[in-house]
């Protein structure tokens, strides 16, 4: 008899035309899954987080079984499961008499560096799902010495041809951003994101959840995810239909009691595998041209997952894991203990992390704008906050909430990613979000003790490193700015904000 190899498939590897199972034969191999402990706790990940993964393992587990694949699945609270994925893959390689492992490249270094170090003969695949490999990334990538998105974006239009007329761009632009700057208004008819109730299998998971990773920051129920491809499907419908017409003018908004908006909530069932990034794309491409969505919703949705996503993509892989070690500004402060839920007077802050605990999800301004800007300006080490942003996400993985949160959001790769910091005042969060009404901080004080926090902490941190600043074109006005106001304002200013980052650095509540 041959001896079979194992075929890992990795709990965001939840898609049939994974490399891994394409390579392999099921007459032969075996399929190994396990919910191993470690991966749930190596950072403290939001209970539906890890409930989603595991109910999407366990269904997606049966969907291959029903295919004919022989499975050999590692349940949490199965004694014999081992700890982690390496010592799982020795034990069913010691039961079923394996020596080879065939596996798609993980989505974190710190797993990859794992399944190299083990003793068994490792296979590991290039993952094909994402619409740019790595050589492709990388040779785009060579020799500029920053990485602009958009013309990565670019070449991948012309590379799928979406949203394409010959060599041209639909609507004889490319990036419709500008269109796509609008505050919004609280609607009650605003259509609301699919929501799914769970079966009974999903069910038990979230008693598992709960009873095993009791202390982790983040409300279990209600658990409202699809688990499955059918039900994503479902749900990337009803976007198309629903929200993606609003998706483009409600981009950048940000309500208190609408903390979803126009967003499409797929990313979890793109990043699991349960979609593929190609489909969705088509999709909204394909309601354009059936004049069910304007050009600058689909342009700039497509823009998300066509050029964010595989750019982020090819970042973490050209990178390496030294990536995750980036700290350009020097920041080393602790992670305000109002990301945790600590009590905070600031109402944008308070929202943002209230609404990540409930249901693990924030949309991309206020995880940029509000939670990112604060840590950024706060002078957080980027460690904690990407910790943070890994931990707290339903969508969160390694590849792709490294680059955003230590590339785009926190500078830490020294602009690498981004030509200059997002910081604000509070001035764009006002005109943005409705939160500033009901704070208990003034948006439109620059100093005393009402002044909103962001106002302080911005020029604070563009007097603090100044000289990398400075000769930045895109960042000289507002040196203009601050060095036109009078002297006397100026030391108000960074002393009063001297003394908040001293009390935030000291634990005190702000
Ligand atoms: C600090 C920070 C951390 C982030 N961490 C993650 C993360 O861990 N996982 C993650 O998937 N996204 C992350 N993002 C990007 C973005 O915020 C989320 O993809 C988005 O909010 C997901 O919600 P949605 O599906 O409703 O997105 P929509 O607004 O509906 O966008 C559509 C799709 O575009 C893709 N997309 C949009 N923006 C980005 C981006 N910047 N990078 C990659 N894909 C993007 C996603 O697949 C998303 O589903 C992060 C952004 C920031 C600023
Ligand atoms: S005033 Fe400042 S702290 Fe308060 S909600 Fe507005 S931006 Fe946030």
């Amino acid at each position: 008899m041959v001896t079979p190899r194992l075929i890992l498939v990795l709990g965001d590897q939840l898609s049939e035309s994974l490399s891994a199972l394409a390579a392999a034969d099921p007459a032969r191999d075996l399929v190994v899954m396990a919910e191993v402990r470690a991966e749930g706790v190596y950072v403290p990940h939001h209970p539906q987080k890890i409930a989603l993964i595991l109910a999407a393992m366990r269904k997606f587990a049966a969907h291959l079984r029903a295919q004919g694949w022989r499975v050999a699945y590692g349940a949490l609270d199965d004694p014999d499961t081992a700890p982690s994925i390496p010592a799982e893959l020795l034990r069913r390689a010691e039961e079923f008499g394996a020596a080879q492992v065939i596996a798609t490249q993980p989505g974190d270094w710190r797993l990859i560096q794992a399944l190299e170090a083990t003793p068994l003969r490792l296979t590991l695949l290039p993952d094909t799902r994402f619409l740019c490999p790595p050589q492709v990334f990388a040779a785009w990538a060579e020799g500029r010495k920053t990485l602009r998105m958009e013309w990565f974006y670019r070449e991948m239009r012309r590379r799928t041809g979406l949203l394409m007329e010959g060599d041209k761009p639909i609507g004889g632009q490319w990036n419709f951003d500008s269109e796509n700057r609008k505050p919004a208004q609280p609607d009650m008819l605003r259509p609301r994101p699919l929501r799914f109730t769970p079966d009974a299998e999903t069910e038990a998971v979230l008693t598992l959840v709960e009873r095993e990773f009791p202390g982790h920051f983040g409300q279990l129920r209600p658990f409202a995810w699809a688990t499955t491809r059918t039900d994503a499907l479902l749900a990337l419908d009803h976007f198309i239909r629903e929200s993606l017409p609003r998706f483009g003018d409600e981009q950048d908004a940000m309500l208190a009691d609408d903390p979803t908006l126009s967003h499409s909530l797929l990313s979890p069932y793109i990043n699991l595998g349960l979609l593929s990034p190609l489909e969705v794309c088509k999709r909204a491409e394909a309601a354009f041209h059936a004049g069910k969505a304007p050009l600058n919703a689909v342009e700039g949705f497509i823009r998300q997952i066509l050029g964010w996503r595989e750019y982020m993509r090819g970042i973490w892989q050209i990178q390496g894991p030294d990536y995750l070690t980036r700290n350009a500004l020097n920041h080393t402060a602790p992670l305000p203990a109002a990301y945790w839920g600590a009590p905070t007077r600031m109402a944008c802050l308070k929202s943002a992390v209230a609404q990540t605990r409930d249901t693990a999800y924030a949309h991309h301004i206020q995880r940029l704008m509000v939670t990112g800007n604060f840590a950024l300006l706060a002078g957080v080490d980027p460690a904690q906050v990407h910790d943070w942003y890994l931990a707290v996400y339903i969508d969160a993985l390694e590849w792709v909430e490294a680059p955003n949160t230590l590339g785009m959001s926190q500078f830490a790769d020294g602009g690498l990613l981004g030509s200059k910091p997002y910081v604000s005042s509070g001035a764009y969060i006002d005109r943005m979000s409705d939160y500033c009404g009901t704070c208990a901080y003034r948006v439109k004080e620059r100093s005393g003790p009402r002044a909103c926090p962001f106002n302080l902490l911005y020029w604070q941190f563009l007097h603090r490193h100044r000289a990398r600043f400075e000769g930045n074109p895109r960042m000289a006005q507002m040196y203009r700015t601050w060095d036109r106001m009078e002297a006397q304002h100026r030391d108000t200013v960074l002393a009063e904000g001297r003394a908040l980052l001293a009390r935030l650095h000291a634990g005190e509540m702000v």
